[in-house]
């Protein structure tokens, strides 16, 4: 006769043998981090109770919905991801910790490439983008000691502390910021290589003082001068990724 103990003790080890198995199919590393990545990034401006939907996930990430799909009903499995067919998917508390964490890497990379390294700040997300799933946490905590435990990365992304927590900052942008008034650029959100270059050029860069001149809206374009600078025009897509203070 088989005793309780014996049938719960089986029971245990098979629902162990069975999230080993389920951890060595999970896809690898970086997929996980990637993914849970972007869903944190999309779900960031989202109500509690709203869902990031699986065409917004594909689209971001460059896959077609059905791998998006399979992927996110592994990570729910892996219990990462709330998913809901049909409607969506959403962070656990731990997959939101775990998204924190790479962010926390990439952004303390980009501006230890950036700071201690010499790189310009247009070629470093992508150094980043490879760096951020094999970095240790010691390297980590050596970089945000010696770069005296930044609050943002070169673009101005804030970065979470080693908690995973991360502030929630208000911010205006070059299209709703006032008009004719001294703002601070905080942060600049489109990472594109020749977008970064026209911000440089133009001296647009976080930390810098400009003001709004015009907001044409029948032209589309926003006139900004920086200091003694000539006024720069750019369309409203540009100025909608550069946030100012609020
Ligand atoms: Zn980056």
């Amino acid at each position: 006769m088989i005793s309780q103990n014996i049938i719960f003790a089986l029971s245990k080890s098979q629902a162990l043998v069975r999230r080993f198995a389920r951890m060595h199919l999970m896809p690898p590393t970086s997929t996980v981090e990637n993914y849970l990545k972007t869903i944190y990034q999309i779900q960031w401006g989202f109500r509690a109770d709203e869902l990031v939907s699986m065409g917004q996930l594909a689209a971001k990430l460059g896959v077609v919905p059905g791998t998006a799909t399979t992927m996110v009903k592994a990570l729910s499995d892996s219990g990462l991801v709330v998913y809901e067919p049909y409607s969506g998917v959403r962070l656990t508390e731990a997959g939101e910790k775990l998204a924190a964490m790479v962010l926390r890497r990439h952004r303390i990379i980009e501006l230890f490439l950036v700071r201690v390294m010499g790189m310009n700040w247009s070629e470093v997300h992508d150094e980043a983008e490879k760096l951020e799933h094999v970095v240790s946490e010691t390297l980590i905590t050596r970089m945000d000691e010696m770069l005296g435990r930044p609050q943002v990365d070169p673009h101005g992304d804030p970065i979470p502390d080693s908690e995973g927590t991360l502030k929630r900052e208000e911010y205006h942008t070059l299209l709703d910021c006032p008009i004719d008034t001294p703002v601070v650029i905080l942060r600049v959100t489109d990472q594109d290589v020749a977008f970064l270059k026209f911000i440089e050029e133009s001296k647009l860069m976080p930390g810098q003082t400009i003001k709004v001149e015009t907001r044409d809206i029948a032209a589309e374009s926003v006139s900004v001068r920086s200091g003694a600078q000539r006024p720069v025009t750019m369309g409203m897509l540009a100025a909608s990724k550069i946030l100012v203070q609020s």
